[in-house]
């Protein structure tokens, strides 16, 4: 038995396509989920436009912020059974042996291999996923939501774990997409006042960050950062997927202040780092997340408190997938979410 999927077949421009896909056979520790939704992430256009930075196990069916509900269960898999609803984690390759997943930073092992890149993603019918991946959804919690568990916990693991906000702190987000929005709403949940900066063609965009409490400024944010005190951002989040707006973040940030950088761009910087020694600032990576943190998201939006519905921009059939990454890729909408069946 075969289905469609959304499939990106060489590392050419635009090499994204509708193809016919076998149905996954699936091994003792996995389950076979059937995709109810599924989100169309940054990484995924920039998998399309050929402008990513990691490598891709050609040709890779695409998506990794999905859910959906066990089809079939591998004969080692205990405590699911088929039917529950479930959304799934993105390190569907990883080495249990890598001293970083025996600290349960699995997202971290050089080795682990992703849905949408590494293997077969979830724009399809069924994919296959390793038991250790699911997460429980609540019954109240719908999958056009849930599906955003992932790009949520991006936001959770950037925000929380990687930047250490406290309540009053001044935090100004670089980039409206999806990432940056929910790295706003998050630090309004740690207490922040919080900026969300992006450009003109931005506005659509900015509006709807406002819908999380959170200032939407379109160009220099240096007035804002600098009202409390004169002294600039205790945090900078730069969530843009270009690297030169580090010197923005470097410019916003006060002194012994930090930056957490999250957005992907392969560009090489060519100014100084100065500023960033001078200012005694700490600059951080952000990549991934893991089960801890899922747990916390999923209670989160089942709870209501995170609610990711401002960011939805549309959800579209499988075969209008392009679609779906134009709208989002040219701004319009900040998240454009697949519905394969
Ligand atoms: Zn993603």
């Amino acid at each position: 038995m075969s289905s469609i999927g959304v499939v990106n077949f060489s590392s050419k421009q635009g090499s994204v396509e509708i193809r016919e896909i076998e149905k996954p056979t699936i091994g003792e520790d996995d389950v076979l989920l059937e995709v109810a939704n599924v989100g169309v992430c940054g990484s995924d256009l920039h998998q399309w436009t050929a402008d990513h930075s990691w490598h891709v196990n050609y040709p890779v069916v695409l998506g990794h912020e999905f859910g959906g509900h066990i089809a079939a269960l591998g004969s080692r898999v205990s405590g699911w059974k088929e039917g529950d609803r479930v959304v799934s984690e993105t390190a569907a390759v990883i080495d249990p042996n890598s001293p970083l997943t025996r600290q349960g930073l699995y997202n971290l092992d050089p080795t682990r291999k992703g849905f949408g890149y590494g293997v077969n993603g979830a724009m399809t019918r069924f994919v296959k996923v390793p038991a250790r991946c699911l997460h429980a959804v609540p019954e109240n919690l719908p999958f056009e939501q849930a599906c955003l568990t992932e790009p949520c916990s991006v936001a959770y693991s950037a925000v929380v774990v990687n930047s250490k906000i406290k309540p009053g702190d001044r935090v100004v987000v670089l980039g409206p997409g999806t990432i940056g929005i929910l790295c706003a709403a998050m630090a309004r949940l740690c207490g922040a006042e919080v900026a969300i900066v992006g450009l003109e063609a931005d506005r659509g965009r900015l509006d709807i960050a406002r819908q999380y409490g959170c200032e939407g400024i379109v160009g220099d944010a240096s007035a804002w950062a600098n009202k409390q005190d004169g002294l600039g951002a205790d945090c900078v989040i730069d969530a843009a997927g270009a690297s030169a707006t580090l010197k923005i973040a470097l410019e916003l940030v006060r002194p012994n202040g930090h930056i957490t950088k999250v957005g992907w761009g392969p560009q090489p910087l060519n100014f100084s780092l100065d500023p960033l020694v001078q200012k005694n600032v700490t600059l951080q990576g952000s990549f991934s997340h893991n089960w801890p943190i899922w747990e916390k998201v999923l209670s989160l939006l089942a709870s209501g408190t995170l609610d990711v519905k401002p960011i939805i921009g549309g959800v579209w059939e499988l075969k209008d997938w392009h679609e779906a990454f134009e709208q989002m890729h040219s701004g319009k909408v900040v998240k454009s979410v697949l519905k394969p069946n």
